[in-house]
């Protein structure tokens, strides 16, 4: 079974209150396993336990005894979808890395495929969503509505109808844990990334066991990170509304004017004088904390200490002597050594 030349797959398994589902799980990964390692892939699996308080840790411990290939990591406290994938991420040291939801929306019969792109040069393979079955009108309309948000927002980086159902190469995930940042929307971050993206289609299916741990509080939450994480705009808000509120101010000016001196009608004294310095000034306001928002939200770009750019690849001849000695493999360059004569 396990073979050191082969290529490693990781399976990141994020699980929070999933002990009923787990047995399901791996009776479907079995055959996924087994067609896997037929393809000359050796596999492991990183199972997340994201502070479950049901027996989701138990089920981990007792599965990662009866097979070998499974290790179970538990997490302190529910730290929350994204922080759970986030330390699988970290923990795989595979050539590829598989992120799977617990609940079986998202079939694992369809990693092969994700495999196979890989193997044709792809770094990221995308799951898109065709349909889904089971969810709410409302979660359905939500979920467009925040793609829209986004993408409005100028983080167009996020491909709508994607979740975390994905394959990583090991330099794209190499990439995108470089990206340290608290509030973590790795949809969003691995669309930042870049590198050679593809998608395949597929059903999500209704969860199988339990119920969704998406309630409205953390998929707001997670709508929030994404917007904020991704976009300085909701910063420059107080712009937009300055220059509205300026708007108005010089609109009720040439009311007020008109009115006095064209018209001839007697204001009662002070009324303009006071509105207008009202709307004027708050207008001032308005302007004053949007160029406020400008260095915040540069002050913000900074600390989140993303790199100003990734490197993919690069083409170069090896040093003479070196090249004699090794050759240079063509077809999947590591990180740190770039082969010769790759350009994308
Ligand atoms: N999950 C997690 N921590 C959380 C919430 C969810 O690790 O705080 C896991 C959960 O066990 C599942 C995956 O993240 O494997 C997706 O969660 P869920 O199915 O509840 O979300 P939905 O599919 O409804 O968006
Ligand atoms: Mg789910």
């Amino acid at each position: 079974m396990e073979n050191a030349s082969r290529e490693l797959l990781n399976i990141v398994i994020p699980c929070y209150h999933e002990a009923d589902g787990l047995p399901i799980l791996e009776s479907r990964l079995a055959n996924v396993l087994n067609t896997l390692e037929s393809q000359q892939l050796n596999v492991e699996l990183i199972i997340v336990d994201d502070g479950s308080r049901d027996g989701t840790w138990q089920a981990i411990v007792a599965w990662a005894a009866r097979d070998r290939r499974v290790r179970g990591i538990r997490l302190s406290r529910n730290f929350g979808h994204q922080a759970a994938l986030t330390c699988g991420y970290d923990l795989a040291r595979g050539d590829a890395v598989v992120c799977l939801d617990a609940d079986l929306q998202d079939p694992p019969e369809l990693i092969p495929d994700m495999v196979a792109r890989w193997r044709e040069g792809f770094d990221v393979v995308l799951a898109v969503r065709r349909r889904r079955k089971g969810e709410s009108a409302f979660k359905l309309w939500t979920a467009t509505l925040f793609y829209r948000t986004l993408r409005g927002l100028g983080a167009g980086y996020v491909r709508a109808d994607s979740g975390d159902f994905r394959l990583l190469s090991r330099r794209s995930l190499n990439a995108l844990n470089s990206l340290r940042e608290q509030h973590r929307f790795i949809r969003g971050m691995v669309g930042w990334i870049g590198f050679n993206t593809t998608e395949l289609f597929y059903d999500r299916d209704a969860r199988h066991a339990g119920t969704t741990h998406y309630p409205l509080r953390k998929m707001l939450r997670l709508a929030l990170d994404a917007m904020v994480s991704f976009s300085s705009a909701p910063l420059r808000l107080a712009y937009v509304l300055s220059g509205l509120l300026m708007l108005v101010t010089l609109g009720y000016l040439a009311y007020v004017l008109l009115v006095h001196f064209v018209w001839g009608i007697a204001l009662v004294p002070g009324w303009a004088s006071l509105l207008l310095a009202i709307i004027g000034f708050g207008a001032m306001n308005l302007f004053c904390l949007g160029l406020m928002g400008e260095y915040v939200g540069r002050i913000y770009e900074q600390v989140k200490h993303r790199p100003v750019y990734i490197v993919a690849a690069s083409a170069e001849q090896p040093p003479a002597a070196v090249a004699a000695a090794a050759p240079v493999r063509l077809d999947r360059p590591q990180p740190g050594t770039p082969a010769a004569g790759e350009l994308q």
